[in-house]
């Protein structure tokens, strides 16, 4: 008889939601990870008194109840909104597309008068009926000129490819909207953890056995013997062992200094939008938790995020959801339906963009199913 009901593959927040939910169950489980912390790319550290998130900008924010009331056993969320800032070539301006981003490109001041505005940046490509990249989209949604400004030179960096190459669904994640309202999303509810991910993470895995520093692959057959079920949140294309070709992914690099100052730009999150500066983004963590003493310190965190091509032994930061890779997943996924004692979660191993309030309700309803058919 196994030692445990489910051995699972990854502490972020599918293998973490999965666990907790179970052990709640009275399941027996355990949860490994190759990394030396919990958290996946969630992940968050202290430095200096400031919490760090280790995996770039993370924000919390959702629409779905069940992962609302479930995650607020584990943390209190602060009030953060994200109202990041682009600056391209050394110009600021508003991010999502607003009111207060069209005043600043055109002088219009009512939303009549963007309407307009945006009416003849429209015009030239009416033609467009059905956007087949993100190119088009762009360009049918706001027009040459936001799209050179605020959206080309970014998008190319992050994906490495030219934007005509790119899925369209990408862009629909950066909203767009006709108020002077700076809030990126627009869910009911967004925050950041008060005591950190870290602290989050801790806590949805109070009392569940972990094991750091355990990669899968170098112990397969063993780790898979001790337990009736495997969770796994990897990749799976590495799952497979790649027996139907490599799936794409985009990776990144950060790089994080302190600096000895109190406030270096004023906003958690500025992106660099033009196609010379390397990176995409400046995170200045203090201001996720601007209301927390930690704030008047006399030095701050910054990290800034490069895009980077994916290669082995760097991490798969993004998934690249276009044609060729969508199809080769379905064609993994056809290949994972065989594996009856397997679940397959989370961005990695379901191969999807997912956001973390997505990520928790799909490892919710993987609950739900799994617990179903006792
Ligand atoms: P992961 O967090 O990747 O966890 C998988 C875990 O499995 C990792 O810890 C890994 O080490 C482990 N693992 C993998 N293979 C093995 C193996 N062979 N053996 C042992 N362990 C293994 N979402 C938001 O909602 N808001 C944001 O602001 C936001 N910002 C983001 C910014 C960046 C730069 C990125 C990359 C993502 C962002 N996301 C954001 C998305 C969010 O990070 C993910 O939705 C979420 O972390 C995915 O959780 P996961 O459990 O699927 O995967
Ligand atoms: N994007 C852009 N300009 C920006 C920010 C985003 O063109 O200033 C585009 C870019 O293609 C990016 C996509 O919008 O990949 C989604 O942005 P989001 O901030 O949601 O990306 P994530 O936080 O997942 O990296």
């Amino acid at each position: 008889m196994q030692k445990y009901d489910y051995l699972i593959v990854g502490s972020g927040l599918f293998g973490a939601t999965f666990a907790r939910k179970m052990v709640d169950s009275k399941k027996r489980v355990l949860v490994i990870d190759k990394r030396e912390q919990i958290g996946g790319n969630c992940a968050s550290k202290n430095v200096e008194g400031i919490d760090v998130h280790l995996y770039g900008a993370h924000i919390f924010h959702t629409d779905f109840e069940d992962v609302w009331q479930f995650i607020n056993r584990f943390t209190k969320f602060n009030n953060f909104i994200n109202t990041p800032i682009a600056n391209y070539n050394g110009q600021l301006f508003c991010l999502p597309f607003n009111m207060h981003t069209f005043y600043a490109l055109w002088g219009v001041k009512t939303p009549q008068e963007a309407e307009e505005r945006l009416a003849k940046e429209r015009a030239k490509f009416l033609h467009i009926t059905e956007p087949k990249n993100l190119e088009e989209k762009a360009l049918t949604l706001v027009g040459e000129e936001i799209y050179e400004i605020l959206i080309k030179g970014y998008t190319e960096k992050q994906w490495g490819i030219k934007a005509t190459e790119l899925p369209a669904f990408i862009i629909s994640r950066l909203p767009f909207r006709l108020s002077f309202d700076n809030n990126y999303f627009l869910d009911r509810y967004q925050g950041i953890p008060s005591d950190g991910y870290n602290k989050m993470f801790k806590n949805l895995l109070d009392g569940i056995e972990v094991k750091l520093g355990v990669d899968f692959f170098n112990n397969r057959a063993e780790l898979t013997s001790l337990a009736k079920k495997v969770v796994f949140t990897g990749r799976i294309d590495e799952y497979f062992d790649y027996s139907l070709g490599e799936l794409a992914y985009r990776s990144l690099k950060f790089e994080t200094e302190i600096l000895e100052k109190k406030n270096h730009q004023g906003v958690a999150v500025i992106n660099y939008t033009d196609s010379i500066t390397p990176y995409t983004r400046i995170i200045e963590h203090k201001h996720f938790r601007a209301s927390d003493s930690s704030f008047n310190i006399d030095k701050t965190v910054v990290t800034k995020e490069y895009p980077a091509p994916f290669t082995k032994g760097s991490e798969p930061y993004y998934v690249v959801n276009d044609e060729r890779n969508n199809n080769l997943a379905n064609q993994y996924r056809e290949l994972a339906k065989s594996e009856k004692n397997v679940i397959f979660g989370g961005r990695l191993a379901e191969y999807k963009y997912y956001d973390m309030d997505d990520i928790i309700k799909s490892g919710l309803d993987a609950v739900e199913k799994e617990l179903s058919m006792d």
